[in-house]
Parts: structure tokens; C-alpha cells; sequence
């Protein structure tokens, strides 16, 4: 008889919730992570480099495993084929993984639960992702919070009251004993290799403890570049946060912001595709393709939105500030739907995590939770002015700024900011 531990996006082997207690309350623990062929199969650009980045890690940890006496066994497919099929190939005594909470893995995990039940095999969940999960912090009448700051603040008091720590290391020796196991390569998955480099995961504590002043900037590296390791747990959220508690609460706060995300998603699943305030869906976007178009080539005429999307387009990450300014002119100076911009996002962001960037882009449409109200229209000038004031974040995506091959405005500030108002004030009346 064996024991899996399905690994998803907790791709370490240090302080991961559900293998340390696989191994602790179980023999014969075979760690196993499958490839889903529902989430490959949607992905239309072949060169991606997240997941380049998943087989690298578990490439890793298949390595380490085997050092130990153990291997990783990787499958590619649908995860509810490729457990009628593991059912069949082993004798299995239950199955433990942490707990994932978009929606599609929610429905995928239920699926899965229902099949191994009907084979008496218990399928067992924990808590990794996220310091507090949806559910643990709640307003005083018992209902999800709608607001950030007093979520923040359940939250801090929560965080300070609980002594969280990482777990102490695993019982290794309950690992199954196996010669290694096949590899899978970024062929064999379809994929190919790309040239994006990942940010390191060693976020330099420096960094950490100036965040507070540094994180406006896009030209400075003034932020932890950790969002892809928090999306596929190459780093433990717990040691993070604790990091994070004694060096910077500004940063602190982000990760609230991530788990604050997190939680509306989990409650309010219909923000996929409908604004979180439904009023504002009878805006009349004007999704004007050509204007799309040029906005994601990086080339509408403002300097610092073309800034961010040359940056998104050739690194696969855009900084913070950045990415509100970029969001707020597709919706609001181009009265593009939100749900466009997102979509593009989610497609080349390397931190991509469903939560945090509907969270962002109903933000900054100002149809989310706490979102920015509709009349305040990011002024892209004055946003350079006071975040890239010597143009150097802009000059190093936009070389040719100020020569006749840069494109004119693709629409005048003024006119587009009360076209904005005007056209939500319409709609929400
Ligand atoms: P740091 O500034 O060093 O912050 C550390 C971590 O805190 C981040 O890695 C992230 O996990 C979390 N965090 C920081 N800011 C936020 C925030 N505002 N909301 C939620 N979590 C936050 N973040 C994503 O992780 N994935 C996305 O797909 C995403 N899409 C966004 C879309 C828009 C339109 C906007 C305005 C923001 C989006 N963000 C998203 C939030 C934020 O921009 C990124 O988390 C951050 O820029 C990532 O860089 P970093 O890792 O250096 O973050």
C-alpha cells in the first residue's frame, strides 16, 4: 500500500503542510504531481514560461527525492483520468494535498474526492497556501469582509494573537522507496523552452526593509519580485509573512492585500466575469479593437503606459505602479472592458494569480471591492512626474521617446478623463 501527496502549487519540500503531515501519520508516501491538461490545453502560446518554471522546480524536487531514497511521479492529463487510472496501478491508502481555492480547482477536487470515495480511498486537505483562509477572518456579524482596511486589521490581530511558525522537518523516512522515475520534458508536454529569465527567490532582505519607500518606483528594485514563487509555493507564505512582520509592515500589508484577494474570489465567485458592484456592468465599453491592440503592443502615446506593456510583453512582469496606471487608461481613457486587459495579463504575467489580478483590474476599473471611484482618472503625466520623474523607467522601454517614430496620443487626456466620467455616470444612474 501507498500513500500520494498530489503537489499543485506548494511546489517545495520544505514546510509543505500536507506532506509533512503525510509523513507523519502515514508509511509509504509517494509524492506525485500531475500536469492538467485542462489548464495546458488553454494556454495558446506554446513559449510559456511558467511552465517552464513548474518543470524545473519538479525537476528539482524529483532530484532531491530521489537522493532520499524516493522519486516524483509525474503524470500529464486530466486529473480525474489520471486518478481512475492511479486507482488501478496501486494499491492506495489515502491522498493528501493542500487546499487550492479558485474556483476551478475547488470543482476539480470535488470531482476527485467523489472518485476516490467510491473506492474507499480518504482524500485528505490542509492549509498551506495562505496564513488565514476564507472563513478565519470575518466581520463582527459573522459575513466576508467588503473592505480592506478593517480586513487588515482582523487579520494583523489574528496573525499577532496565533504564534505561526514553520513546521520542523519532515519525517522522511515514511517516503516510499523506489528506483527514480520516468522524466517528463517541456516537449513531451508541448511546450517549449523560452528565454524569460525568473526573479530569484531569495528576496533580499534589504529590499524588504525598504519596501516602504522603495515600492512606487518602477525604476528602482525596490520590490521582493517574489509573486511567482507565492503563486507556485516555491516559497513557504508562512516564513514570508514572518519575515515580513519583524522587517516591514508596509510589505506585510501586501501579503494581507494577496490573502484579502483571495478571499472575495473564494466568496464571490462570479467576479471571473461580472463586476464585483453589478451596477457597473452596464457600462457601455466601447472595445474599440485597434485601440486594444495598439495598448498591448505598447503603443499608445503615453510614455508610461507603453513603458509597462513593453516591459510585460518582453520580461513577463509589469511593476505595481505600473500596472494601475496601465489599467486604469485601457478602462478608463479607452473605455475598454476591464475583462480584456485582464485576460491579456493573465496571459503574460509570470506572477499571474487569478485573485489578485481580478482583485487589481476591478480596482482599478473601479468596479471591485475597494476600488478606485470612477471620477478619480489617473492623470498618466503626473503619475510619471511623481514616480518616474527622470524618465529613467521610461527610457529604458521607450528609447525613442521624443523622436517622430514614437506614436502620437492615441487619445487627448482631457477629453478621454470627462468621456470616462461622464459614460460611468450615465451608466450607474
Ligand atoms: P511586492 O511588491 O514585493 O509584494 C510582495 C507580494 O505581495 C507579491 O508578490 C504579491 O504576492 C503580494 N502583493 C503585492 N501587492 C499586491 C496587491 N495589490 N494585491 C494582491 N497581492 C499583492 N499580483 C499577483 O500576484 N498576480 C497578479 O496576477 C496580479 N495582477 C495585478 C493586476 C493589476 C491590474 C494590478 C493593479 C495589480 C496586480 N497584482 C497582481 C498585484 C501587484 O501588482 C503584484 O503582486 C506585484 O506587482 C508583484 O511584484 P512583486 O512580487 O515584486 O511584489
Amino acid at each position: 500500500k501507498i500513500t500520494l501527496f498530489w503537489f499543485r502549487r506548494d511546489l517545495r519540500l520544505e514546510d509543505n503542510t500536507g506532506l509533512f503531515y503525510a509523513l507523519q501519520q502515514e508509511k509509504d508516501i509517494l509524492p506525485v504531481f500531475i500536469f492538467d491538461s485542462h489548464i495546458l490545453d488553454k494556454l495558446e502560446d506554446k513559449e510559456d514560461a511558467r511552465v517552464e518554471f513548474i518543470l524545473n522546480q519538479l525537476l528539482g524536487i524529483k532530484e532531491k527525492l530521489e537522493q532520499k531514497g524516493s522519486s516524483l511521479l509525474i503524470r500529464h492529463g486530466k486529473p480525474e483520468n489520471v486518478y481512475s487510472a492511479l486507482v488501478e496501478e496501486f494499491d492506495i491508502q489515502a491522498v493528501y494535498t493542500n487546499r487550492d481555492y479558485e474556483p476551478y480547482a475547488k470543482e476539480r477536487d470535488q470531482k476527485i474526492e467523489k472518485l476516490l470515495k467510491s473506492k474507499n480511498i480518504p482524500f485528505l486537505t490542509f492549509k498551506d497556501q495562505m496564513i488565514f483562509e476564507p472563513g478565519e477572518i470575518l466581520n463582527g456579524s459573522g459575513e466576508f469582509y467588503k473592505v480592506f482596511t478593517p480586513f487588515s486589521k482582523s487579520w494583523l490581530e489574528k496573525f499577532k494573537q496565533n504564534s505561526i511558525q514553520p513546521l520542523e522537518e519532515a519525517n522522511w523516512k515514511n517516503l516510499f522507496q523506489t528506483s527514480a522515475l520516468p522524466k517528463v520534458s517541456l516537449e513531451d508536454l508541448g511546450f517549449q523552452k523560452t528565454q524569460i529569465e525568473i526573479p530569484s527567490k531569495l528576496a533580499d532582505q534589504e529590499i524588504i526593509r525598504h519596501y516602504d519607500k522603495t515600492r512606487n518606483f518602477p525604476a528602482i528594485d525596490g520590490t521582493s519580485r517574489l509573486g511567482i514563487h507565492l503563486r507556485f509555493g516555491t516559497i513557504s507564505i508562512r516564513k514570508l509573512a514572518l519575515k515580513a512582520f519583524k522587517l516591514n509592515e508596509t510589505f506585510l500589508n501586501e501579503l494581507i492585500w494577496r490573502e484579502f484577494y483571495m478571499m472575495i474570489l473564494a466568496f464571490n465567485p462570479q467576479v471571473i466575469d461580472k463586476a464585483f458592484k453589478p451596477a457597473y456592468d452596464r457600462i457601455p465599453w466601447r472595445n474599440n479593437e485597434q485601440e486594444f491592440e495598439a495598448w498591448c503592443e505598447g503603443k499608445t502615446g503615453y510614455p508610461i503606459v507603453d513603458a509597462g506593456m513593453r516591459e510585460l510583453n518582453s520580461t513577463g512582469y509589469m511593476h505595481n505602479r505600473v500596472r494601475m496606471i496601465v489599467a486604469s487608461f485601457l478602462t478608463k481613457h479607452l473605455l475598454i472592458d476591464w475583462r480584456w486587459g485582464e485576460r491579456y495579463f493573465a496571459k503574460k504575467l509570470l506572477d499571474f494569480e487569478l485573485a489578485s489580478n481580478n482583485g487589481g483590474w476591478q480596482w482599478a476599473a473601479g468596479t471591485g471591492t475597494d476600488a478606485q471611484p470612477y471620477f478619480r482618472v489617473f492623470n498618466p503625466d503626473s503619475q510619471t512626474e511623481k514616480f518616474d520623474k527622470d524618465l529613467k523607467y521610461i527610457k529604458k522601454w521607450v528609447p525613442e521617446i521624443g523622436t517622430s517614430s514614437y506614436p502620437k496620443p492615441i487619445v487627448d487626456h482631457k477629453f478621454a478623463r470627462q468621456r470616462a466620467i461622464d459614460t460611468y455616470k450615465k451608466a450607474l444612474e
